[in-house]
């Protein structure tokens, strides 16, 4: 009897095993795959907040980043840069290994091949049914953390709601030529209702990737073709990778012995799709709301309810708005995007942003929102009559 199970050895799901191990509880983590850091479709962008906040090692990032170049539909171009760092790509399979080598170090037991299907809540413990064959197939705890990622059946099985809202993105590990900083393309015929990304992870290697309302594989194969002829990438020939990203968090994280948290809780920028940062953050909420239950013996949903509480205060305001924001710009056709990216160029909105406190890499919908607000921005939105409501009205 272990006092928590958590499901899933992501960033997120080993970091709630750290806190928890390191607090003195027994704690198992059971992930279905054979290893960690296997097969991971994820950019591996995270800002210095992040960095700072987590103590990333600098031997897990690729990159620093301080740069970034916007493309338009039209072939716009919009350098954003700052002296210091804004940004770090990670290594996501040794950020995977680390996060678990690290709760493992504290005490928490990881048993890899053991695919979750199915939980059974009674008075006093949750029984985890799994597929593993080896040493039985059940597991029983006080307490189960979900954090599968996206695995919307997962979640939805175990009649814990649906991430409804999500898109799906691809990507591909590309060999550069001299490629030096982050570059972001936006158009229709790109990444119709989101955008694509080239990041570098070293001198002659990037990360080609999209978000994208339908087809994501599809336009990646296009864009790493516009790639080659324009001299930046060698070649497109590589293999894709596919994954998921809610745009808005379950309806409810929590129940009777059970937490939803990180992907799998929709706790995701809805403007980027970064994932990692938010995860954390509530992955330390749901440690410290379980440290003080499992103390009460308090398991109830009620006793849980903290966490949910906690999580929205500190991220609810900015997955609405992160929503909206998202929502209107998925509504611009090419042309309305250029309209706007000439604007900010015109009327400098990018280098005054950039220097705003209240603004960064982690926290995107007061700067976006500032944009939106300006007169000359205002302009072009009800030029082009989108509905827009920038107010939450409730
Ligand atoms: C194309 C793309 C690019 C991205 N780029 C970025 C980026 O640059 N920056 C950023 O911050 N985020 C990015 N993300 C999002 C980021 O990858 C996720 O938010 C992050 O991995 C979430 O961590 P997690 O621990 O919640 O879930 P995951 O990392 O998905 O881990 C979940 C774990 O649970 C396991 N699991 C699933 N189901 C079961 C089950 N039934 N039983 C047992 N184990 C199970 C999985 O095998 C996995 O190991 C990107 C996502 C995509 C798709």
């Amino acid at each position: 009897m272990y006092d928590v199970a958590v499901i899933g050895g992501g960033p997120v799901g080993s970091h709630v095993a750290y806190k928890l191990a390191g607090m003195g509880y027994e704690v198992a983590v059971l992930e279905q795959k054979e290893r960690l850091g296997s097969k991971v479709c994820c950019t591996g962008i995270i800002g210095q907040e992040c960095v700072r906040s987590f103590a990333v090692a600098d031997n897990l990032i690729l990159r620093r980043v301080n740069r970034a170049t916007l493309f338009s539909p039209s072939g716009e171009v919009l350098r954003l840069g700052q002296q210091e760092t804004q940004a770090c790509v990670l290594d996501r399979a040794a950020f995977d290994t680390t996060m678990a080598r690290c709760a493992q170090d504290k005490g928490a037991k990881y048993v890899f091949n053991s695919p979750v299907k199915n939980l059974e809540v009674s008075n006093d413990k949750v029984r985890i049914q799994t597929l593993r064959q080896e040493e039985g197939l059940d597991f029983d705890a006080r307490v189960v953390v979900i954090a599968s990622g996206f695995n919307s059946r997962l979640v939805e099985g175990l009649g814990m709601g649906r991430i409804s809202h999500f898109v799906v993105g691809a990507q591909a590990e590309v060999e550069t030529v001299a490629l030096d900083e982050l570059e972001i393309y936006f158009g229709e015929e790109i990444a119709p209702g989101f955008f694509a990304w080239l990041v570098p992870t070293s001198p002659l290697k990037a990360r080609a990737g999209l978000l994208s309302r339908h087809s994501p594989g599809l336009y990646l194969k296009r864009l790493m073709a516009s790639l080659v002829a324009q001299g930046k990438i060698v070649s497109a020939e590589a293999e894709l990778s596919y994954g998921g990203i809610p745009l808005k968090p379950l309806a409810r994280t929590y129940y009777n012995r059970r937490l939803v948290v990180g992907t799998a809780a929709g706790q995701v920028k809805p403007t980027t799709g970064g994932g990692i940062y938010y995860g954390l953050l509530c992955a330390d909420i749901a440690a410290n709301t379980l440290h003080q239950a499992l103390n009460s013996n308090d398991l109830s949903a009620r006793g849980l309810a903290n966490y949910e509480r906690e999580w929205k205060k500190k991220l609810g305001q900015e997955l609405k708005m992160g929503y909206r924001i998202r929502k209107f710009y998925e509504h611009l056709n090419d042309r309305q995007i250029d309209k706007l990216f000439n604007t900010i160029k015109a009327n400098g909105m990018a280098d005054s942003l950039l220097k705003d406190s209240n603004v960064s890499f982690d926290w995107h919908s007061s700067g976006l929102l500032k944009i939106l607000g300006t007169v000359a921005v205002s302009k072009v939105i009800q030029a082009v009559k989108i509905p827009f409501r920038l107010r939450n009205r409730g």
